[in-house]
């Protein structure tokens, strides 16, 4: 057989190739076709001979005109008797349209394969794997991009053909199979946003199915985005927490007026009229239909500065004042206003503060200004600021405007008193120097006396800005003072004189005492007769009775002449002691016992008089106890005080006499008893010199009376 030769060829075939069916009967395909066309046709031949199987295969031919069609050529062996290839029976179509058509398509394939390849987007193209029941478990990548093997940091030979499972361990734990199951069985598409921690990178991730149980994934890298946009989040969130924040109303206009935003505040404050955003601000805060006239905001959109003004922010349940400030905000020319900001602060506390302030200073005023006391004020120069009609009336001047002339730190009949050192000093160191007198002689020639107080005048940070005078005239106090103190004089020279004249008369008197008693002792040594001795006797008891009158009266006037006593530390228990000493006679001549236990020293802050005190005392209690009793002497520690207690058994005091017993010439039913009702006077006196008490009670073991006195311990 010769592959090479035409044996037959049907009319269609001889018709395409532009020969007559005759002229190709045995014709070699070199002369047929083009050189390359008969070398692959010979080929084609030749497998077909050598594997003796049918062979297709497609090419362009062209026909004797030039004319080119492709086509699609299939040649089967036929076999002779002995087994061997006895012909070639080809047979062609022509599929030049189809073939047009499909290069088209892969011209587009490689195009749309190209955008798919270097698309910076991830792509992948993937096909569901379902368990026996159709429920989606896995999924196999079928293609993917370069973009997207850089998202996972494989390349795409690595990926393309492998589960997801497989080439991203761990995605089990997600909801992989549920998301793209439904997208790939449902052919619902879907679009989100996914961050990838190990990649730090923010995706925007579509997924669409193709057709069913495929899908296509597109990853879109969204990162910077994202960080701008949560960059800007923050800004915003930063921006809206300062706005709430703000303890003032803050709301933000365009400029026709309309509500852009309202913090808190404002949402608060106006509660029945949210929302506001979107509505005109003359309308939800002012129930009007144009803006207001006194609108600082109108007045910043024309002069395109801050503006402020006081307004009425009335609420519909309250009356309220505000501060509204309105700020121009302007675009990135700089030239047009965008928004205006406005600043509200609710000052009706303040205003109202203000106000009762305001009350508060008329009222002290008119105090200050009718006060009977001078009041001035200076600044810390000196500089008078106000004076009061006191003061101008205490200086003499003609009148406010005058005397404000003065500046206190100079002016001379201040100087030269130390009065403006004085200020001086307050304003220096902020001390209050309290009431000091100074006299002085004001440039109107008035004398007075000024008892001042002064004291620093601060402002807001607590600094001195001046000083508040308050002056008092005691002019009049400062004359009595004056005399009070003559009249102390002639006092004191009165007591002199009382206490001179207590000494002379005591001794007049105790100088014929003493020569009657002298003269009645002689004679009654040497009278015999008895009436006369009587008579004697008689005069020698009264006589002794004056003695001991002159003598206690005497020491009555002394003391009481005395005002001040100087005191010295005495010891109340060796001094009782040393006064028994002196009584020892007469507790023998009546046998009375006397006790006195105290085995501590008891020191008092006491005057040498006590003695005279408590030698009165024990005497008494001698005197008028009856011989052979007993007399018990104490002293009981009585916090800042010593009590000294004398307990007798004599006739006592009947309450009647008690509150008087201490009263000059108070004496109880005691006549028939030698004494002058002088004694406990003295025993007072003594004591209220020494700021002590003095007091009397019965004696609590039945019959007599105990007298007390107290004395200060000393320190
Ligand atoms: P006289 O010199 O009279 O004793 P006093 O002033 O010492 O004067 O006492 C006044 C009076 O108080 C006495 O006359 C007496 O009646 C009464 N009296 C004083 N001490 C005692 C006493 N211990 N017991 C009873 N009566 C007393």
């Amino acid at each position: 057989m010769d592959e090479e030769t035409y044996t037959e060829v049907n009319k269609a075939h001889a018709d395409f190739l532009g020969f007559e069916k005759g002229e190709l009967k045995s014709a070699n395909l070199f002369d047929i076709f083009r050189k390359d066309e008969a070398e692959k046709c010979l080929d084609n031949n030749k497998t077909l001979i050598k594997n003796k199987e049918k062979v297709f295969h497609e090419q362009w031919i062209q026909n004797r005109d030039g004319y080119k069609r492709y086509l699609s050529i299939t040649k089967e062996p036929v076999f002779g008797s002995d087994g061997g290839i006895k012909y070639i029976v080809s047979s062609a179509s022509d599929i030049t349209d189809k073939k047009i058509e499909l290069d088209r398509l892969k011209e587009k394939e490689g195009n749309y394969k190209e955008i798919f390849d270097k698309s910076l987007n991830g792509f992948a193209l993937h096909k569901v794997i379902t368990d026996s029941v159709g429920n989606p478990i896995d999924y196999v990548f079928l293609d993917v991009n370069i973009a997207f093997g850089n998202l996972i940091g494989l390349s795409p030979e690595n990926i393309v053909g492998k589960c997801v499972t497989e080439v991203l361990p761990g995605i089990e734990s997600t909801t992989f199979k549920e998301t793209y199951g439904k997208v790939a069985l449902t052919g619902e598409s879907i679009k989100f946003e996914q961050y990838s921690e190990p990649l730090k990178k923010y995706y925007e991730i579509l997924a669409y199915s193709t057709s069913y149980g495929y899908f296509v994934t597109i990853f879109n890298d969204i990162t910077d985005r994202k960080i701008a946009e949560n960059e800007l989040n923050k800004k915003n969130k930063l921006l809206s927490d300062v706005f709430e924040s703000i303890q003032d109303g803050l709301i933000v206009l365009d400029t026709d007026f309309n509500i852009r935003y309202v913090n808190n505040i404002v949402r608060q404050y106006y509660k029945e009229n949210s929302p506001f955003e979107g509505k005109k601000c003359y309308s939800v805060f002012h129930n009007r239909d144009k803006p207001c006239k006194q609108c600082p905001t109108r007045r910043c959109l024309n002069t395109g500065k801050s503006e402020f003004e006081i307004i009425n922010a009335n609420t519909s349940t309250e009356n309220k004042w505000a501060e509204l400030y309105s700020y121009p905000v302007f675009d990135n020319s700089n030239e047009n206003i965008s928004y205006v900001v406005e600043f509200i602060r609710d000052i009706t506390e303040r205003k109202k503060v203000d106000e009762r302030l305001l009350e508060i200073e008329e009222s002290f005023y008119n105090l200050a200004e009718n006060a009977p006391i001078g009041i001035l004020t200076c600044d810390k120069d000196g500089n008078i600021e106000y004076v009061n009609p006191e003061i101008v009336k205490m200086m003499g001047s003609p009148g406010e405007e005058y005397t404000k002339k003065i500046n206190v730190l100079k002016y001379p009949p201040i100087v030269e008193i130390g009065f403006s050192e004085s200020i001086k000093t307050v304003l220096d160191t902020g001390i209050t120097i309290s009431s000091f007198e100074k006299e002085y002689v004001s440039k109107w020639g008035i004398y007075a006396c000024l008892r001042a107080h002064v004291s620093p005048l601060k402002d807001t940070n607590n600094d001195i800005r001046g000083a508040q005078i308050i002056m008092d005239d005691v002019t009049s106090n400062k004359r009595n003072e004056y005399k009070l103190q003559e009249y102390a004089k002639e006092l004191e020279n009165l007591n002199e004189t009382k206490q001179v004249f207590a000494d002379v008369l005591r001794h007049d008197l105790l100088n014929p005492i003493g020569i009657v008693k002298n003269y009645t002792d002689i004679l009654y040594k040497k009278e015999i007769d008895e009436s006369k001795l009587w008579i004697l006797d008689r005069i020698r008891k009264s006589n002794k009775k004056a003695l001991n009158l002159v003598e206690n009266a005497g020491k009555l006037a002394k003391i009481e002449c005395m005002d001040n006593i100087e005191f010295d530390n005495l010891d109340l228990v060796k001094l009782i002691n040393s006064l028994l000493d002196d009584f020892k006679s007469d507790l023998d001549n009546k046998n009375i016992d006397i006790s006195f236990i105290c085995n501590e020293s008891c020191f008092a802050k006491a005057n040498s008089t006590i003695k005279q005190a408590l030698s009165n005392l024990i005497d008494n209690s001698i005197k008028y106890s009856p011989p052979d009793s007993s007399i018990l002497l104490d002293i009981v520690n009585s916090d800042n005080y010593w009590k000294i207690k004398i307990n007798d058994s004599g006739p006592g005091i009947p309450d009647s006499e008690k509150p008087y017993i201490f009263d000059r010439f108070r004496r109880s039913g005691s006549q028939n008893i030698n004494g002058s009702g002088l004694g406990l006077a003295i025993v007072k006196k003594i004591v209220d010199l020494h700021d002590g008490d003095v007091g009397i009670n019965d004696n609590p073991k039945g019959k007599g009376s105990v007298f007390w006195i107290t004395i200060k311990k000393s320190n």
